[in-house]
């Protein structure tokens, strides 16, 4: 990186710190806001000059584009072209951790898209976020505030660990509530919804409003080359530790004696449920409880990131998330950090 930024850290955050957030935004300086999906790395979304900066300070590549956030809903008109299923959408999850892809308008830089004639919009709940965007006055464009390659950041410590130095300002707003990204959709002309990143908005709360879903093939299969994701984003092997991550499929029984060979053993992690037996060996590493699919989303993350200061670690052995409800969106993002790995046991 050519210049060291002097990152404002802000613990607590007083409406006057969210004032002075707001300032820089509007002037295109870079600010790490807390959602309750990740921690987002915000931007003037109206400033074609701003969001290059997003790509420089992440080392994201400049082909995957950034999600806008809006304070309303409503808002979405002046920067999209909504529809019937948007509003439809909307009115059930918004705010929420959902985010819509729609044709863009062109007040909207290529910069945020990445030259697509579309843009995802969403309109985050947390009252940070909310109250920060809401005081721009203008829609914030923000991408995960991870280094490209690592896992997304759910906590300010993961924030300042990978950003700081690199951006003007970071929120603290505790540990988001989710720990995942948002659920991204694709409205067809049909009203039906393709799914293109799994979230906390589940296919099971969409289809009970009514919506037909389709998963795009990056969703749950690694992509042949020269297959293009409907997300761009969904190419890359995001949230990958560097140890091997190794996926064991099949009941829970045969995943605890495949792990079983493996106890204690320094260089290998075995990542259970706490209710697990293997879960009192010496490397075991909790994602949760078993049927708590909400508190192992909180952790993932977290989780993965520790291993990457624990370079004695080589090897990491993990159950393959069933795809119920959140469990699709564990499922997906526990694939891409195997790099696609499975283990039949
Ligand atoms: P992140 O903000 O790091 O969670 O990444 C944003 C995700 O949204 C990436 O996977 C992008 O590829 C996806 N995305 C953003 N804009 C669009 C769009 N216009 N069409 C499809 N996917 C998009
Ligand atoms: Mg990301």
């Amino acid at each position: 990186m050519e210049q060291f930024i002097n990152t404002k850290i802000v613990y607590t955050p007083t409406e006057e710190d969210l004032q002075e957030a707001a300032t820089l935004l509007t002037a295109g300086k870079l600010v790490a806001i807390p959602t309750e999906t990740v921690y987002g790395l915000g931007v003037n979304a109206l400033l074609p000059e701003a969001p290059p900066k997003v790509y420089a300070a992440k080392g994201r590549p400049s082909d995957n584009p950034l999600i806008i956030h809006l304070a309303d809903a409503n808002e979405a008109d002046r920067y999209a072209v909504t529809c019937a299923t948007y509003h439809k959408l909307a009115s059930a999850f918004m705010p929420g951790p959902l985010t819509v892809i729609l044709p863009k308008r062109n007040c909207i830089p290529d910069s945020v898209t990445g030259g697509l004639a579309t843009v995802a919009v969403r309109v985050p709940s947390h009252p940070i976020a909310h109250r920060l965007i809401e005081l721009c006055g203008f829609p914030v464009a923000a991408p995960s505030a991870n280094l490209s390659g690592r896992p997304s950041t759910t906590t300010v410590e993961h924030v300042i660990e990978d950003m700081n130095g690199r951006v003007d300002m970071i929120l603290n707003g505790g540990a988001s509530d989710i720990g995942l990204e948002s659920t991204i959709v694709l409205p067809k002309a049909d009203g039906s919804l393709v799914l293109l990143r799994p979230g906390a908005i589940t296919v099971e709360m969409l289809e009970e409003e009514g919506f037909s879903v389709m998963l795009d093939k990056a969703v749950t299969e690694r992509l042949q080359a020269g297959e293009q994701p409907l997300a761009p984003g969904m190419k890359y092997r995001h949230y990958a530790p560097h140890a091997r991550v190794i996926l064991l499929s099949g009941e829970r029984g045969a995943v605890q004696a495949a792990m079983e060979p493996f106890r204690d053993r320094t260089d290998t992690a075995l990542v259970c449920y706490a209710d697990d037996p293997i879960a009192n060996a010496a490397n075991a590493c909790i994602l949760g409880a078993f049927d708590r699919r909400d508190e192992q989303a909180r952790n993932l993350f977290d989780l993965l990131r520790s291993f990457d200061s624990r370079p004695e670690i080589t090897h990491i052995c993990a159950p393959l998330p069933d795809r119920k409800g959140i469990g699709l969106a564990l499922f997906n993002r526990m694939l891409k950090a195997a790099g696609y790995d499975i283990e039949e046991v």
